[in-house]
């Protein structure tokens, strides 16, 4: 079995070891996938919500020459023997020394960590006891049983775990066995048990925590380094909570930084200014947006108007048919209500081609006896498709082509329909 170095010390960055065993994990493409065993490793397989160590085993011939055979994973299997994944093969008993990608250990040990003490605090200050933890590459989470945390408390918890931080408390390890581990269970002092046999290791951030579990972590509260609540969610069982840790809360910190400047940069103001400028930015929209559409329903009448005075009354009626490319849908439904409000026995029929379905209005004029609504529901039933509308305001979807053969056809029929020749005088 694996002698396990990040046991002892989370710190160890270099060990050397031998090579017990090697298989062939899995092969595609030629390439194979290998799994090493060594004798003795610093190597953290993944494991607990803590993810797995990358690395570099070196192996030196007689001759002096090096092979370097990068780890990219590390896993352990049901018996406990911790396997190395490369792509480079190594013969059991060949001698090697290990290295670990220590800024990524360091940060899975920082977020690790403060993942004991934001848990202990949730739980002594808010009785909210840790269900899950996640660490993931930019943000870890735990989820917590307890229905969604007051702002307030959030802060507070943020301040406690950071002031336990930086009295820098000792944080120890020891070894006891089950019955002495289910005793401190029945005390209290012990939250959670692991349901396995054997030995169990107990984590102690001192006068505040303890806690079962087998992954790396920081000898004192100092070197998680601050702690930072990002963001709180409502989940199905309970509430997440989003923080970093670390030199993470400070990458995040300068991302954020960045990102304010280059927003204020924008605008030409300080940071600080952003929620003010952003209201006045807002209100600025929704008063242009609201000044627009009053140019839109002038304009509208204005060129209701126009159109009015294009189209000849032919046989008592004026019936207007228009393909609009370059007028939206709502300005064109707006024109074709102005247009059958304004004057009398009139038809408009419009197609609004600026996207793609088209969109046809068929509107008319108080005095006219049609109903929009059921000619246009009738006509498009032909085409298998669906509209209609109210007896003097009707539309519906469907290609430019169909639009316009729809609206020659209409054209045809509504002239035939409600023409009436001016009476002899
Ligand atoms: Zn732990």
């Amino acid at each position: 079995m694996t002698d396990r170095l990040y046991y002892d010390d989370a710190f160890l960055k270099s060990f050397s070891a031998q090579v017990v065993d090697i298989r062939e994990a899995s092969r595609a493409d030629g390439v194979s996938i290998w799994q090493i065993a060594l004798d003795r490793s610093a190597f953290y397989p993944a494991s607990g919500g803590q993810p797995h160590d990358t690395g570099l085993l070196t192996a030196t011939s007689r001759n002096g020459a090096t092979l370097e055979v990068p780890i990219e994973s590390v896993e352990e299997d049901d018996q406990g023997e911790v396997w190395h994944f490369t792509r480079k093969p190594l013969l059991a008993g060949t001698a090697v020394q290990g290295a670990i990608d220590w800024p990524r250990r360091l940060d899975h040990i920082q977020q690790h960590s403060g993942q004991h003490l934001l848990s202990a605090v949730f739980a002594r200050e808010l009785d909210a006891q840790t269900v899950s933890f996640h660490l993931g590459e930019t943000a870890s989470t735990i989820d917590l049983a307890t229905s969604l945390i007051a702002h307030h408390s959030l802060e507070r918890v943020e301040r406690i775990a950071n002031e336990i931080i930086a009295e820098d408390r000792a944080v120890t390890v020891r070894t006891v066995d089950r019955r002495a581990a289910e005793a401190l269970l029945a005390e209290g002092r012990l939250r959670k048990l692991p349901e396995r046999d054997g030995s169990i290791r107990l984590i102690e951030i001192a006068d505040y925590d303890l806690n079962a579990c087998g992954g790396t972590h920081v000898r004192s509260t100092g070197q998680i380094g601050g702690l930072l609540i990002r963001s709180v969610e409502r989940i199905s069982r309970g509430t997440r909570v989003e923080f970093v840790c670390g030199l993470r809360s400070v990458a995040l910190a300068r991302r954020d930084f960045v990102l304010l400047h280059g927003a204020a940069a924008t605008l030409s103001i300080s940071p600080a200014d952003i929620p003010a400028a952003i209201e006045r930015l807002r209100a600025e929209g929704k008063s242009s947006a609201k000044a627009c559409q009053k140019l839109r329903e002038d304009l509208a009448t204005y060129h209701a108007i126009r159109l009015a005075v294009e189209e000849m009354i032919q046989d008592n009626l004026r019936l207007v048919r228009r393909v609009f490319t370059h007028h939206d849908r709502e300005y064109v439904r707006i024109l074709a209500s102005r247009l059958t409000a304004t004057v009398p026995r009139t038809i408009a029929l419009f197609i609004s081609a600026e996207t793609d379905p088209a969109r046809i209005f068929l509107a008319r004029s108080q005095d006219m006896k049609l109903h929009c609504g059921e000619v246009l529901r009738e006509a498009l039933a032909a085409y298998g498709l669906r509209g209609g509308g109210s007896s003097d305001l009707a539309q519906g979807d469907l290609t430019k082509e169909q639009a316009e053969e729809l609206s020659v056809r209409l054209a045809t029929d509504l002239r035939t329909q409600l023409a009436r020749p001016r009476p002899a005088e």
